[in-house]
């Protein structure tokens, strides 16, 4: 079953400890597709200007991403660039050129309305509600989303909040949105609003779910992020964690709390491959066998017993 993302598709410039690449392929609906397109097939729509390279339109093509939503518009593509430091957890913005991006508006091809899975990446809330009011429905829309839009656009933002079925934010934008530190708090705050469950992302300390649900063994569920000795670049972490998830749902076509519970850690997996290499590097020549062996890790390393009587 296929997913339908929008989302930014950008040229990236980055810099970290370890190294720098310039006007690398990058993007949230970028990432997200080539991490979902190892589960299931992807439909993307978004915009790139008349300089976007025609080896990263073959690259996705060839990747079995559908581009027909993909519109390219007179000027420039977005640009992004960044810098990290030793603690990878933040990136700093050194510069964003919105271009042909600030003038885009989503147009879904007649045969992208049916999708059952819809992921809202990180866009201008309005954007989102827009994509939206396109689809008819969905069996599951996951939306993701920035301190930007929370400092900007909370209005709209939590209007997007009410429409989706899953919101997935990190821990700081979590406890920005509801002002206040106790993520259960924030996330009660957001699901009051109706998404039937919030996945928090934590950087290198993984993934929290949280569910509308008065038991707690129901309520809660944690997966840790992959310890890894070499990290390159944590740009399009939280894209890939949700390409590993949604993809993993739309493969199983199940959106079940327990099957949720397993496409958190394949959203870890993935993403702790992704920041190995540099932009989209590694996840270029990634293989579901690689997936499945970490995948496997991580039930060892977070498998415990119950007490003895
Ligand atoms: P992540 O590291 O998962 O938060 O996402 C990184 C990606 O987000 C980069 O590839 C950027 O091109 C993209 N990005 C950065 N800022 C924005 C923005 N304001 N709107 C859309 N995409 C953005």
């Amino acid at each position: 079953m296929s997913i339908l993302v929008v989302g930014s598709v950008a040229l990236d410039s980055i810099q970290t400890p370890f190294g720098r690449v310039k006007e690398a392929l990058g993007g949230t609906a970028t990432y997200f597709s080539i991490a979902a397109t190892l589960y299931a097939p992807v439909k993307l729509v978004g915009v790139v200007g008349t300089d976007f390279p025609q080896e990263h339109i073959d690259f996705l093509k060839e990747r079995g991403v559908d581009l027909k939503g993909l519109q390219m518009a007179r000027g420039k593509t977005f640009r992004w660039s960044a810098r990290y430091d030793y603690d990878l957890g933040a990136a700093e913005t050194l510069d964003t050129q919105l271009n042909v991006f600030a003038s885009f508006h989503p147009q879904l091809p007649e045969e992208y309305r049916a999708s059952n899975y819809v992921f809202l990446a990180n866009i201008d809330p309005h954007l989102q509600l827009e994509v939206l009011e396109q689809v008819r429905n969905p069996r599951l829309v996951v939306l993701d989303t920035m301190n930007y839009w929370i400092n900007y656009k909370k209005g709209a933002l939590t209007e997007a909040m009410k429409a989706v079925d899953i919101v997935m934010i990190n821990e700081t934008e979590a406890r920005q949105y509801a002002k206040t530190f106790s993520l259960v708090r924030a996330t009660r705050k957001i699901l009051s609003l109706g998404p039937r469950a919030v996945v928090v992302k934590k950087g290198e300390y993984g993934a929290a779910m949280f569910c509308a649900n008065e038991d707690p063994r129901a309520a809660f569920f944690f997966a840790p992020a992959y310890p890894l000795e070499k990290i390159s670049d944590p740009t399009g972490a939280g894209d890939s964690f949700a390409g590993g998830f949604m993809g993993y749902i739309a493969q199983q076509g199940d959106c079940s709390d327990e099957c949720l519970k397993r496409a958190i850690v394949h959203g870890s997996v993935v993403a702790s491959f992704a920041v190995e290499g540099f932009g989209v590097d590694r996840l270029r020549n990634l293989t579901r066998e690689e997936i499945k062996g970490r995948y496997q890790e991580f039930k060892h390393f977070t498998h415990f017993e119950p007490l003895e009587a």
